[in-house]
């Protein structure tokens, strides 16, 4: 079984640890937006450079209507050849500058436009047929790119067609420039977001490799071994926290285990020991048939002692696993009560101690009766067993809330606080009453215990030394349908 879990844990492995996963969780999510930024940066530049042409042929354009007029029957330049700022603009003008008549049949070609090349007749009658300028672009001869601005110009009741271009070759070049420059450092700042990222990833991770470790580790010799919380209070620090809290309970119930089989062991081997000391003793010493019955009633006595430990501890682990059903039916409380209490009563007589019994009559419970009497034979019996002579035990039965509360309380010698958690587990035993009292074979209220689990209640119990015990134990009135018979008293 735990080899196949096992085999099953080795072949879902990733084939990469978490480590080099989220780094390169990283370095992919980084390439991703490096990408886009470069990408977006480079669009934004190509429509920047555009938008800036368009403005500066508008401006051409417009500065080409007020100097190209019509003279008679041609059309001519018409600036100040000594006025310096005219004369550049009609140079500049006339760069990159193409005049035809509507046919297609050149007027005037400037050798910028040599080296674009006159433009086709099939092109020039449809602009001039839409009546509109466009913007397109043209590469030269050498390779050099402009963006031409063409459309009909009218002068003299006829129609020309015009264009003029200006020289872009340095917009396309920035923006490829720049996209190289980033490709160019793109891995280098990849290469420091993997170093960035390993290094990362192993802080954040560490303490999940320290729970493996520690997990690793763990055996029944050191179970006190506890993870240092980190105080983030994040999600790894709250498995630190499981951890720990794992492994406490893990020692608390490998320390009760030990108890138990050391415990358990001691039972056994005292009764043993007295059986064979009686025998050896009568086999040495006995003469007579006398003797050898009282050798063989006392030891027959340990015996029995001996059965009764056994068939408890098969009892409680019966119902610890589940095996015990509850026989729920309808009982009156009060009159179990009555039946067990005064089955005590000639007991607590010898001892003169004064029995009470206080109990509601309208306190009906679905409960399994069997179960009921022993957990109040087991109270009783030790609350007659441990008061001194002359004390007092009372039990009690009502109804309070939803739950009915049978209650067993005396005026003996109570139980130290710090034996207050330990006594209902098995062969627990306060050691300082061992004495005086009557021995006990200790499971009696790990039985109470169980008892008022399965049932679906609580058992309570309040004791101040030198004053007395009461045990309280609380049971629903009416328990869920599916009474946890498997409820397990650890
Ligand atoms: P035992 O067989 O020894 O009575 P139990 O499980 O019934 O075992 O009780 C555990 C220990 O709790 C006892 O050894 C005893 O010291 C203590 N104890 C139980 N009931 C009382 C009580 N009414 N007064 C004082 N001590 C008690």
């Amino acid at each position: 079984m735990m080899f196949a879990s096992g085999l099953r844990t080795a072949a879902r492995r990733p084939a990469l640890g978490l480590r080099t996963r989220l780094t390169l969780s990283y370095v992919v999510l980084f390439a991703v937006v490096m990408t886009s930024i470069g990408l977006t940066f480079h669009q934004a530049l190509v429509v920047i450079f555009h938008q800036q042409t368009e403005r500066l042929l508008d401006g051409e354009w417009n500065a080409l209507k007020g100097f190209l007029r019509a003279r008679e029957t041609e059309l001519v330049w018409a600036y100040d050849p000594e006025h310096p700022e005219e004369a550049f603009t009609v140079d500049r003008l006339r760069r990159v500058f193409l005049l035809t008549d509507a046919e297609g049949e050149v007027i005037e070609m400037s050798n910028g436009y040599a080296s674009i090349g006159r433009e086709p007749p099939e092109l020039i009658r449809s602009i001039l047929r839409s009546g509109a300028p466009a913007t397109v672009k043209r590469t030269g001869s050498r390779g050099e790119v402009y963006m031409v601005r063409m459309g009909p110009y009218g002068a003299a009741g006829r129609t020309y067609f015009v264009a003029i271009g200006l020289p872009v070759s340095e917009n396309e070049r920035v923006p490829a420039r720049m996209l190289a420059v980033y490709a160019a450092a793109a891995p280098v700042m990849l290469l420091a977001i993997a170093i960035l990222g390993w290094y990362a990833a192993g802080r954040s991770l560490s303490p999940l490799l320290r729970v493996v470790d520690a997990a690793r580790i763990v055996s029944g010799g050191n179970l006190s071994l506890r993870i240092e919380p980190l105080g983030t209070g994040d999600e790894l620090d709250q498995l630190i926290e499981t951890f720990n809290g794992m492994m406490e309970r893990l020692e608390a119930n490998f320390e009760q285990m030990k108890r138990f089989s050391v415990d358990a062991s001691h039972e056994l081997r005292t009764p043993l020991t007295a059986i064979r000391g009686q025998l050896e003793v009568a086999l040495l010493t006995a003469r007579t048939t006398d003797d050898f019955r009282r050798s063989i009633a006392t030891a027959l006595e340990d015996v029995e002692r001996l059965g009764r430990i056994v068939q408890s501890l098969l009892q409680l682990a019966q119902a610890e696993t589940g095996q015990l059903r509850l026989n729920l039916q309808p009982e009156m409380l009060a009159e179990i009560a009555a039946r067990q209490t005064a089955r005590f009563s000639p007991l607590a007589e010898k001892k003169r101690i004064s029995l009470r019994l206080e109990a509601a009559e309208d306190c009906v419970a679905a409960v399994d009766r069997l179960q009921i009497e022993r957990l109040l034979d087991n109270l009783l019996s030790n609350a007659v067993k441990y008061t001194q002579e002359g004390g007092a035990v009372e039990v009690r039965v009502r109804r309070e809330g939803g739950e009915a509360v049978i209650e067993v309380a005396d005026n003996g010698p109570g139980i130290a606080e710090h034996h207050l958690p330990h006594i209902f587990e098995k062969f627990y035993r306060v050691r300082e009453g061992e004495r005086t009292a009557g021995r006990g074979v200790g499971l009696g209220l790990a039985f109470v215990r169980w008892i008022a689990l399965a049932h679906g209640g609580r058992v309570e119990v309040r004791s101040r030394v030198g004053e007395g015990t009461t045990f309280a134990v609380r049971l629903p009135l009416r328990p869920a349908a599916a009474a946890p018979a498997a409820a397990k008293a650890e």
